[in-house]
């Protein structure tokens, strides 16, 4: 198709839309579309019109839902558990998701203070709905999860972007936060395992985060854990677990990367009660509750047993992971950390800046991937979703031969790179 037709049809699309935003509302213009769900999406456009395009973009399991899990929702739908829920999830489910708490992470937490969402992606949106305000200073340190930045803006927070090193395998420190945090600082945003780098903060590491957070009884953070279960190095540690800052944890959780859920949409979140409450009354508003049948599943997934069902796909990932790692030793350009959980790999790219091909100069690390995906037919997600345009995501959540293919283009593309 060449670059140069997809840069010009970037740009009529921009123009098409442009038109139309004078029509909506300031708050969906100010916030951009999802970058990995865009990529995804190009992808799939290729894809239709018979272009042979592997697309690492969006990070989803490529493993079936658990055969067990399925039996339950099938099980739901023929005994007609098929009406409106209580909006936080149904009694039992909550039950059961405050056992998997109490064994999986020895945190105590009751069933009203759990609320049960439409994916991890509600529940970080209902609790930054729930408490920023206009101004608020929000933390976040980069690289950060595409949509933090997003949902911050709908709720008028203002990012404090705090960028990290991979010298310090991109992990906030102590004397970080301590610096950025104001009068303003209402919360701070992270996630452990790490989206888009991998990292796992150990136990120390959260504690000294959390005994500057006991200084400030003003502040909160939202503790996205959704990766829990895909971790290389065992032991996920949770936020909550100091109980002097217990009372200021939002923990997210949820059922689509570590169960291989995604389609069906399944978010916890565990909070003090007045915020799950506060939840509990905005997604009433938004959603009513998810799936009836969802959490059926959902329920299941909480009581299954982590060696038989979950482990197998995080013995996997580890495998690709090191496949991944092993093969990008030969391209040159790619400097990465070692990832120890989730299922991404985020390379910093600037060796290829200012090289080119045919005359396409690549600026950023957004050109490359868009050369990449001219190229080499392999679809990235660039940093600038997650930061700083100097890195390109891809994610291995996908099989060894797909990866060997993806890693041997995208090798024969940027050799080519001058
Ligand atoms: N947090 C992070 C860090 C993620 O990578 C994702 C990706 N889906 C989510 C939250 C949202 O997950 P869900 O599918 O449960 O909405
Ligand atoms: N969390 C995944 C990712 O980062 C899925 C996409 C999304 O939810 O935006 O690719």
């Amino acid at each position: 198709m060449g670059i140069k037709w997809t840069l010009i049809k970037i740009f009529l699309d921009l123009f098409f839309r442009n038109n139309f935003m004078s029509k909506l509302s300031n708050r969906v213009n100010a916030i951009s579309e999802s970058q990995t769900i865009a990529m995804a999406r190009k992808s799939r456009e290729l894809k239709a019109k018979g272009v042979d395009i592997i697309s690492l973009s969006l990070g989803e399991p490529d493993f079936a839902t658990p055969q067990i899990i399925k039996e339950a929702a099938k099980k739901a739908i023929d005994d007609n558990f098929s009406y409106y829920t209580h909006v936080s999830g149904y009694i039992e489910l909550r039950e059961a998701i405050c056992k998997k708490f109490k064994r999986d992470n020895n945190l105590d937490y009751s069933p009203d203070e759990i609320v049960v969402s439409t994916g991890a992606k509600q529940s970080i949106a209902n609790a930054v709905l729930c408490l920023v305000n206009d101004g608020d200073e929000v933390i976040v340190p980069a690289p950060y999860w595409v949509s933090y930045l997003e949902i911050l803006k709908l709720a008028g927070g203002k990012p404090v972007i705090i960028n990290t090193e991979i010298e310090s395998d991109y992990k906030l420190s102590a004397d970080q936060l301590k610096k950025a945090i104001t009068s303003k600082t209402k919360l701070i945003m992270i996630s452990t395992p790490c989206n888009p780098t991998g990292s796992v903060y150990s136990q120390q590491e959260l504690k000294e985060l959390a005994k500057v957070v006991a200084e400030y009884p003003d502040l909160y953070i939202l503790s996205d854990e959704i990766y829990e279960h895909i971790n290389f190095i065992g032991g996920h540690q949770s936020f909550a677990q100091f109980d002097f800052i217990k009372d200021r944890v939002i923990t997210i959780n949820g059922v689509s990367k570590g169960f291989a859920m995604t389609g069906w949409r399944g978010g916890i979140m565990a909070a003090p009660k007045w915020i799950a409450q506060a939840c509990d009354k905005m997604q009433g508003q938004f959603t009513s509750a998810t799936c009836s049948i969802t959490q059926k599943a959902m329920h299941k997934a909480m009581e299954l047993d982590y060696e038989t069902y979950i482990k197998p796909m995080t013995d996997e990932f580890l495998k690709r992971r090191n496949l991944v790692l092993e093969l990008m030793k030969d391209i040159k350009g790619l400097k990465t950390n070692v990832p120890e959980g989730a299922f991404y790999v985020y390379p910093e790219v600037s060796y290829y800046f200012g090289k080119q091909y045919n005359n396409f100069i690549i600026k950023n690390a957004t050109d490359l991937s868009l050369y990449l995906l001219d190229e080499a037919h392999v679809a990235l997600v660039p940093g600038a979703a997650f930061g700083e345009d100097n890195y390109i995501r891809f994610s291995y959540a996908t099989n060894e031969s797909i990866l060997k293919e993806a890693l041997k283009r995208m090798k024969k593309a940027l050799d080519q790179l001058v």
